[in-house]
């Protein structure tokens, strides 16, 4: 299941980010070809953006309209789903590989006490935690001589950023999907509901080229190693 319906904001391409021009092709497209190349993926399901759908309808793709949150988008790709296993990815990660597909899905079929594994990649950087409810602004342009106090600093050794791919049995990401709609809809990723509903959930280590696509820095990044990929380097 590819979830393409966000609105992109914060790439500020004027459009959905799924569907931003990156390398020669629409962005969700690379997922799209990484998933058909992977052989243990039986179907392919894309949560489109309103608008969209008729973009990728047709063929050997399943098209499904998103939601207005993450969560929903992946549950109304989940109604389709008749397989054991289920694959999220966000079409915001253009550089998966079909080697990476088949790590992941190979981790959680090496556990059978498992409920899910997911691609992911140690922190370079150390972390600190602000107090609850500070939230900054994506962007700080105007913030002049300002600051944010620190609570706390975190242990870098155990953190891990989350990645998609992300790998479920799909009787445990359904019942994951039946936590309450505040908790769902604040969600950034499909793992974090299969932990909280009691599910282990595993680390695949993943490289750090299966970057995520937010802003416009990433887009050149992603455009970069995708044109050295197709030049074989
Ligand atoms: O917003 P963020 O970059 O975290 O979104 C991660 C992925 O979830 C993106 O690929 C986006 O298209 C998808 N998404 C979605 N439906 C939403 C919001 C986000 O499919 N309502």
């Amino acid at each position: 299941m590819i979830a393409a319906a966000g609105s992109g904001q914060r790439l500020g391409a004027g459009g959905p980010k799924a569907f931003v021009p990156l390398a020669g092709r629409a962005m969700v497209e690379w997922s799209i070809a990484a998933f058909r190349a992977a052989p243990s993926v039986r179907s392919i399901v894309v949560a489109c953006p309103p608008g969209h759908v008729h973009d990728l309808a047709g063929g050997d793709l399943g098209v499904v309209d998103g939601g207005a949150t993450r969560a929903e988008s992946i549950s109304n790709a989940l109604a389709t789903v008749g397989t054991e296993l289920v694959a999220i990815h966000d079409a915001a990660r253009p550089l998966v590989t079909p080697d990476l597909i088949e790590e992941v899905v190979a981790t959680l079929v090496a556990d059978p006490d498992a409920a899910g594994a997911i691609a992911a990649t140690s922190v370079a950087d150390t972390i600190k935690q602000l107090a609850p409810g500070t939230k900054p602004p994506f962007s700080m342009p105007h913030m002049k001589n300002g600051g944010f106090v620190i609570e706390l600093t975190l242990d870098r050794e155990r953190l891990w950023a989350a990645q998609t791919p992300q790998v479920f049995r799909v009787e445990a990401l359904r019942e994951a999907l039946m936590a309450d709609p505040e908790r769902l809809g604040a969600a950034t990723d499909e793992a974090m509901m299969v932990e909280a509903a009691g599910g282990r959930v595993l680390i695949r280590p993943s490289p750090p080229e299966n970057l995520k696509v937010t802003t416009p820095l990433d887009l050149k990044l992603a455009e970069l190693l995708l044109a050295e990929r197709a030049a074989g380097a």
